[in-house]
C-alpha cells in the first residue's frame, strides 16, 4: 500500500477495525476513510454502493461484523446470519464494481468444523459438523471467504481473507450477556474485588480450551498481510497457544489482583472444547504476535479501568 492511497476501514469504531486505523497512523497512512453505523448502515446495499461511488477506496480492510460471545451467538442466531451476510455482500460486491485493489476480509476461527484435528489448519475448512452455538455467525463469514474466492476466480478480483482467534484489547464489549470470555471475566472479577465478595462466576465447566490473540498484534498482522499476501486460501491468525478457561480465570485474577475463588456455572454452555489455530504458514512469512496473554490482560484491564469501554 502507498502512503497516501485511500484506506477505507468497514467497522473503524469497532475494537478490530480501530486497531487496525490505529496501527496505519502510526506507519504514515493519512487517507484512512470509515464511518459508525448511524452515518452509514452497511446492511443497506444502496448505501454501501453510493458510498463506493463517492469514495473509491483503494484498499479495504472488512473488519465490520456483527460480532458476540457463545451467549448472545445462541440467543440471536438470525440476527448473526442476516447482519454479517448483508454487510459482507455489500462490500464485497461495490469493492469489485469500483474496483478496489485489493481487500481483506476478516472472519473468524469458529469457521472451522467443531472436532477439527489441533492445532486447526486453514484446510480443514468445510471437513465437519460446525459448533451448533456459532453455526449460523460461522456460516456467514464462510461465505464470506468463498465470496472473495469466487470474485477473484470470474473477475480476477484481489481478495484475501484472514481468519484471527479469539480477540481481545481496547474498545472491547464489557456488556456481560454480548461481550466474549475475556472481557466478560475482567469485568467480573473486577467487580467481585470492588464489591469485596468472595468468588466470581465462570460459566461452564472452565474445561474448554481457547486461544487468544491481542488486537494490535491482529492489526499489525492485517497490514502485514494487506502487503505480503495473495492467495485465495485463508490464512489463520493466532498466537498459537491455548489456556483452559479455568487458567485464563486464574490469570485474569491474579492481574486483577482479587483473592477470592472461581465458581463454576455448569448450567451454561462450553461451547467447542478445543478451538487453536495453525499458524505456521503467517509464522513462516516472518510474523509473530508481539504480546505475551498476561501483558494484553494487562493493557486490556487497564482500558476497563479508564471507564471508556461499552458496558
Ligand atoms: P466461544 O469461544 O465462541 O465459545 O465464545 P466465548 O468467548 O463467549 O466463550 C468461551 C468459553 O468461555 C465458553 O466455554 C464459555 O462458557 C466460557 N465462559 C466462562 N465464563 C464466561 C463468561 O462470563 N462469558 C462468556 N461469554 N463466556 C464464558
Amino acid at each position: 500500500m502507498e502512503k497516501n492511497a485511500k484506506i477505507y476501514i468497514a467497522g473503524i469504531y469497532g475494537m478490530v477495525g480501530a486497531a487496525i486505523a490505529r496501527h496505519l497512523r502510526a506507519q504514515g497512512f493519512n487517507n484512512l476513510i470509515g464511518h459508525s453505523s448511524k452515518e452509514l448502515d452497511l446492511t443497506s446495499q444502496k448505501a454501501v454502493f453510493d458510498f463506493f461511488k463517492t469514495e473509491k477506496p483503494d484498499y479495504v480492510f472488512l473488519a465490520a461484523a456483527k460480532v458476540g460471545g457463545i451467549y448472545a451467538n445462541n440467543s440471536y442466531p438470525a440476527d448473526f446470519i442476516y447482519s454479517n451476510i448483508c454487510i459482507q455482500t455489500n462490500i464485497i460486491h461495490s469493492a469489485y464494481i469500483f474496483r478496489a485493489k485489493k481487500l481483506l476480509f476478516l472472519g473468524s476461527s469458529c469457521i472451522y468444523p467443531k472436532l477439527a484435528e489441533q492445532p486447526m489448519k486453514e484446510s480443514c475448512l468445510l471437513t465437519g459438523e460446525l459448533e451448533p452455538t456459532n453455526e449460523p455467525y460461522a456460516l456467514a463469514k464462510i461465505a464470506g471467504i468463498k465470496m472473495c474466492q469466487a470474485y477473484n476466480r470470474q473477475y480476477h478480483t484481489s481478495f484475501i481473507s484472514c481468519m484471527p482467534t479469539n480477540l481481545y484489547g481496547p474498545n472491547d464489549n464489557y456488556d456481560l450477556m454480548n461481550a466474549h470470555v475475556l472481557p466478560a471475566l475482567v469485568r467480573k472479577v473486577h467487580e467481585a474485588k470492588s464489591n469485596k465478595q468472595d468468588s466470581f462466576v465462570v460459566w461452564g465447566t472452565g474445561s474448554p480450551r481457547r486461544e487468544f490473540l491481542y488486537v494490535d498484534d491482529l492489526a499489525e498482522a492485517c497490514v502485514f498481510l494487506m502487503n505480503e499476501y495473495l492467495h485465495d486460501e485463508t490464512i489463520n491468525v493466532g498466537s498459537g497457544q491455548e489456556v483452559t478457561i479455568k487458567e485464563l480465570a486464574e490469570t485474569i485474577r491474579d492481574v486483577v489482583g482479587f483473592k477470592g475463588n472461581l465458581v463454576f456455572d455448569s448450567s451454561k454452555p462450553d461451547g467447542t472444547p478445543r478451538k487453536l489455530l495453525d499458524v505456521s504458514r503467517l509464522k513462516s512469512m516472518g510474523w509473530v504476535p508481539k504480546h505475551t496473554l498476561k501483558k494484553g490482560i494487562e493493557l486490556a484491564y487497564e482500558d476497563f479501568l479508564s471507564g471508556k469501554v461499552r458496558m
